[in-house]
C-alpha cells in the first residue's frame, strides 16, 4: 500500500496498522493503557504521529468513561427509558438544561460526578424519581399516589414505596436512601 499524506506534517508517510491499539491515559486514570483489541489506525513514518479514526476515538472515550467511574451515555439512556422520561423531564429531574442533558445522552459531553450520583440512585430506587417530582410539584401528588400503589401492589408492599407517600422526605425514606448510597459507594470502591 502506498503511504498517504499525514495532515499533520505533510509527508507521504502515512502508514496504515491493525491490531490492539494501547492508549496511556493521564495518571490521575488508575488501571494502566486503555486497550481496543482489532483496531484500525495510522502512523507516521517521519514525524510519529498517529492517526487515529473517529470509531477508534469514540472506543477510546468509552474506555476513559468507564474507567473514571461514570455511566456511559447508553447507560444513562437506559436509566431514562426505564423510567419512563422523556429527555425533557429527565433534564428537570437532574436539575440540568434540556441541551446539556442531550449532550450526556450523545456522548457529547461528560455529565458531573454529582449528576451521575443521582442517576444511579434514581435507577437503583425508583421512588426517587417520584419522590422529588412531587416534592416540587405537589399538583401531580395524585398521579405520583397512583404510581407508587402500582409499585406496591407488583412488589406485594415495598417498604421504600409506603415511605415515599408523604410529600416531605420522611425518616424511614431517608435512611433507606442513606443505606442505598453507602452500598453504591463501596460498590464504587472495589477495583
Ligand atoms: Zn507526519
Amino acid at each position: 500500500m502506498t503511504p498517504t499524506q499525514c495532515p499533520l506534517c505533510g509527508a507521504q508517510s502515512l502508514v496504515p496498522h491493525e491490531g490492539t491499539y494501547k492508549m496511556y491515559p493521564p495518571q490521575n486514570i488508575p488501571g494502566g493503557p486503555l486497550t481496543v483489541p482489532a483496531a484500525q489506525w495510522e502512523t507516521c513514518t517521519a514525524c510519529g504521529e498517529e492517526i487515529l479514526p473517529a470509531a477508534l476515538l469514540a472506543e477510546l472515550e468509552t474506555l476513559r468513561i468507564e474507567r473514571l467511574g461514570y455511566l456511559r451515555p447508553d447507560q444513562i439512556r437506559a436509566v431514562r427509558e426505564r423510567a419512563g422520561l422523556t429527555q425533557t423531564e429527565m433534564a428537570v429531574f437532574v436539575g440540568v438544561g434540556e441541551k446539556t442533558y442531550c449532550r450526556w445522552e450523545a456522548g457529547r459531553s461528560l455529565q458531573n460526578l454529582s449528576s451521575d450520583n443521582l442517576i444511579r440512585l434514581a435507577d437503583r430506587v425508583p421512588e426517587v424519581f417520584a419522590q422529588l417530582t412531587a416534592q416540587r410539584d405537589p399538583g401531580r401528588q395524585a398521579v405520583i399516589d397512583a404510581y407508587l400503589d402500582g409499585l406496591a401492589a407488583d412488589k406485594g408492599g415495598s417498604d421504600l414505596a409506603m415511605a415515599a407517600h408523604g410529600a416531605e422526605l420522611d425518616a424511614t425514606l431517608a435512611a433507606q436512601l442513606r443505606e442505598r448510597l453507602q452500598a453504591l459507594a463501596s460498590q464504587r470502591s472495589e477495583p
